[in-house]
């Protein structure tokens, strides 16, 4: 193999390591050799023990980001082999959508990379130094492996800063539409490549939506909709849906593909779900499926108990307008916030308003976003469907 940069970890980081950890934290690096910024470099103990070869990062906490094999360098070859094995697994698991996410990140040993595909379309996240150096390598690979009409970078994302990577967007190749249609679960849906959350949708909710579709009845309220993953599920079933959401252009985007799908039962409001649902309360509006699926309210473990205090009161106001019967439908986007304390603010919810629920599905993010073993983080979506006595 070709010369490679030593870096050294305490003996901490080599049992975490060993515990299938993907990342080692700068506190835990003995000496950082002669690395650079984004480089490969090989991982060894104070006693020159191996641990593999990982992406060094000069900036973020994280400074050591493992590589799923010994290589010397990420280029075009290293990314075709998981590209390609990533590809393969999506192909049989992935169904009735054109629109998925080809790589996550850790969870496909590729530390920092996100790819989503929309159609011909796919969109790139590069959020680490070393995946970031080895863009051009990477849209080599997505080339020849994915064939894409073009390729996005929405290299935006704030988590960026923390490896000081500058935020930016831009073609990497081929020509990009600033909106296309995505076609899920027979439904279209408008996405907004430029500037739309995300990549442009929740496709990690994909599944769930198609879930929720099974228990639509009656009178539905989405709260939180975005562009209306949940709400056109939804409204195929249901009489009625009502989405709110605080973003004017997602709403936008909602109505026009209420009317794309000739779906005419779904009414938009536009405002803070929070005071949306005080003011149900207020005036005794019931409904008989709800769902709530709020952004993020712990980014980090330090907001963990003011986000629990957040998800309670959300799913306290939302179970006062649930009907007999109904259902709620209860997310959670918080990596901070794990499964048990999302049932057990729910929980704590139900008794104080005095309703008696039981859990009729534990869900998780879709598949094309699989969740690493041994990394607890990558398991960040959940989504509970409850039923109200
Ligand atoms: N349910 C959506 C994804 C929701 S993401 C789907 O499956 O596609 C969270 C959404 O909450 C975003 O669209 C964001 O605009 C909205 N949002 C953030 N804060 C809000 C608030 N206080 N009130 C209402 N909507 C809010």
């Amino acid at each position: 193999m070709p010369h490679i940069t030593e870096v050294r970890i305490n003996r901490r980081a080599a049992e975490r390591i060993g515990a299938g950890r993907p990342w080692v934290y700068r506190s835990d690096l003995i000496s950082a050799g002669d690395a650079v910024a984004g480089q490969v470099v090989r991982v060894l103990d104070g006693r020159n023990n191996r641990y593999g070869c990982a992406h060094y990062s000069s900036k973020s906490e994280i400074v050591l980001r493992m590589l799923p094999f010994e290589t010397a360098q990420t280029d075009a070859g290293f990314f075709r082999r998981l590209i390609t094995r990533a590809r393969d697994f999506r192909e049989r698991v992935v169904a009735d959508t054109d629109s998925y996410r080809v790589i996550f990140a850790e969870a496909d040993f590729l530390p920092g990379l996100i790819v989503d595909r929309y159609g011909p379309h796919l969109v790139v996240q590069t959020l680490s130094q070393g995946m970031d150096a080895a863009k051009a390598a990477i849209v080599e690979a997505l080339r020849e492996v994915l064939s894409p009409d073009s390729i996005t970078e929405r290299n935006d994302a704030a988590t960026r800063e923390k490896e000081g990577l500058e935020r930016i967007s831009s073609t990497l190749h081929g020509t990009t539409p600033d909106y296309l249609e995505a076609k899920i679960n027979g439904l279209r849906f408008m996405v907004n490549l430029a500037e739309g959350q995300k990549t442009g949708l929740f496709l990690d909710q994909r599944e769930n939506w198609q879930a929720a579709a099974a228990y639509a009845k009656g009178e539905a309220l989405d709260c939180f909709s975005y562009t209306g993953g949940f709400s056109l599920h939804l409204a195929r079933g249901c009489e009625s849906v009502t989405a709110v959401d605080s973003s004017k252009p997602a709403l936008a985007q909602l109505a026009y593909n209420a009317k794309a799908n000739n779906l005419e039962n779904i009414q938009t409001r536009h405002g803070k779900a929070f005071d949306m649902l005080k003011q149900y309360v207020l005036s005794r509006r019931e409904f008989d499926t709800i769902v709530v699926d709020p952004p993020a309210f712990a980014k980090t473990s330090r907001q963990r108990e003011d986000a629990l205090r957040a998800y309670k009161d959300v799913n306290l106001k939302a179970l006062k307008l649930l009907k007999r019967d109904g259902i709620l439908i209860s997310c959670s986007c918080s990596q901070h916030v794990s499964e048990a304390d999302l049932l057990e603010v729910i929980a704590d919810a139900a008794l104080d308003c005095g309703r008696r629920l039981t859990v009729v599905e534990r869900r998780t993010q879709a598949r094309d976003h699989p969740i690493l073993l041994t990394a607890p983080e990558t398991h960040y979506l959940k989504c509970i469907v409850l039923r109200a006595f």
